[in-house]
């Protein structure tokens, strides 16, 4: 709780000013916290005075950091399929494995994994933990959750890391927690700080207005999800060479209050606007869910998906699935044409990362053109015919 020593506060309004929540303020001269104070502290820091403390905050857990060490990544694995972002952290990992001077390991839990454990040990991994069962054949928080809890319980990595994907999010939060973890969702850089080693987690806050870097210097295992497509993979090399342990499964850890009875797939997993190389974009400056054709004619020609702005989105002119940015997908194809999209924050972080990106609008102090290659200001109705035109007459000739 955040206590004020009245004996010391001048009221000078400093904390209030500091506070992000809004939860203090100065009356009759002494500084009064209310409900919405999150004691992350800020207010301490900025008293001049000392007048604030927070007690009873602090972290319980305590531990020796130098018993926990290596860089660790969950990489998903599901029906088959290795999913791509478990090799995209592994290219991060490995980074931070290095500037540790660590190992990094994989986790690989699944049923009928055949080759994946060399394929992670060929994409940077120096050991893979390999949970193969038929018990593993669908995913449960809890058979999946004990086994990456019991395996970080026994070897005590520094880091954690996993995907920010469906089933990342769904037991890691479970995992982090029985640790007595934190965990730092959705982070879009990573680093390691030189003077202790602390693992630096970067994410946007505050509606995507600024980007946070919290730090857990007090506790073990640091512990962050990344989404698809913020990290680059590392080139394949099938001549490295790592150690493959197998995991010992105790039959609790195998056992669900979770019976699944059927696994469809949904009628929207054909839009994956995360493995197209190249992306159209449609915004509200389409007008109507009509704007659309010439967006999927544009897309079609040049083999392309069709991705949109949140605002087309919540409108209902085209799906979720489609949707880019904070709140939707994260993408980073070769070419992303921005179509009557403004450039928003949020949509940004979801493509900034594209090759090239090239933006249609006309108001030419549209934000989008501070991150475009190459911008066209002018009235997409106009535009978009005549790309598509030119595209035709120079696939004809
Ligand atoms: C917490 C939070 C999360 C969010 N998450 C996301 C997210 O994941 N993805 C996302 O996209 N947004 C997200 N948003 C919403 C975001 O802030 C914007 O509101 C949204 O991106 C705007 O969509 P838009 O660019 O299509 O529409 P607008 O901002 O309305 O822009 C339309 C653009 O079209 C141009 N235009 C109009 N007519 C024409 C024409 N005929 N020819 C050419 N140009 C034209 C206009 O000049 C304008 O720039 C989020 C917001 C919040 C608060």
């Amino acid at each position: 709780m955040l206590i004020v020593d009245k004996e010391l506060c001048i009221g000078c309004g400093i904390c209030e000013d500091n506070c992000a929540f809004g939860a203090i303020d100065v009356v009759d001269g002494c500084a009064v916290v209310g409900d919405t104070c999150t004691l992350c502290g800020a207010c301490v820091d900025s008293c001049e005075v000392d007048a604030l403390k927070i007690e009873g905050g602090e972290k319980s857990v305590q531990v020796d950091l130098a018993a926990w060490s290596g860089v660790w990544v969950y990489c998903e694995f599901r029906g088959g399929v290795l999913a791509p972002v478990s090799l995209e952290l592994l290219g991060v990992g490995r980074k931070l494995a290095d500037a540790r001077g660590v190992k990094l390991s994989a986790v690989l839990i699944g049923a009928d994994t055949g080759a994946t454990a060399e394929k992670l040990i060929a994409y940077g991994a120096d050991i893979v933990y390999r949970a193969d069962d038929q018990a593993f054949t669908y995913f449960t928080d809890e058979t999946y959750g004990a086994v990456l809890t019991d395996l970080i319980s026994q070897h005590k990595p520094e880091v954690v890391l996993a995907g920010a994907t469906a089933i990342g999010r769904s037991f890691i939060p479970g995992v982090a927690n029985a640790l007595g973890a934190g965990l730092t969702a959705d982070c879009t850089q990573l680093d390691i700080r030189e003077e202790d080693g602390a693992l630096l987690q970067t994410r946007p806050a505050f509606g995507g207005n600024i980007m946070a870097t919290i730090v857990c210097p007090s506790s073990r295992p640091q512990m962050s999800t990344v989404r698809p497509k913020v990290m680059k993979e590392l080139e394949e090399d099938t001549s490295r060479s790592g150690a493959i342990v197998e995991v010992n499964l105790e039959p609790a850890m195998l056992e669900s209050k979770v019976r699944v009875l059927e696994s469809v797939i949904s009628e929207h997993d054909d839009v994956n606007i995360q493995e197209s190389d190249i992306l159209v974009g449609g915004g509200r400056g389409l007008d109507s869910e009509k704007g659309f054709e010439l967006i999927r004619e544009l897309a079609m020609h040049l083999n392309g998906a069709v991705s949109a702005s949140r605002a087309v989105v919540d409108s209902g002119w085209i799906g979720y699935p489609h949707q880019v940015g904070q709140t939707g997908k994260t993408v980073a194809p070769k070419l992303y044409i921005a179509c009557g999209i403004s450039g928003a924050i949020q949509h940004v972080a979801g493509m900034q990362s594209s090759e090239t990106i090239v933006a249609i609008n006309r108001d030419e102090n549209a934000p989008i053109f501070d991150v475009a290659d190459f911008g066209i200001v002018g009235d997409l109705f106009e535009i978009l015919p005549k790309l598509i035109s030119k595209i035709e007459g120079h696939r004809k000739s």
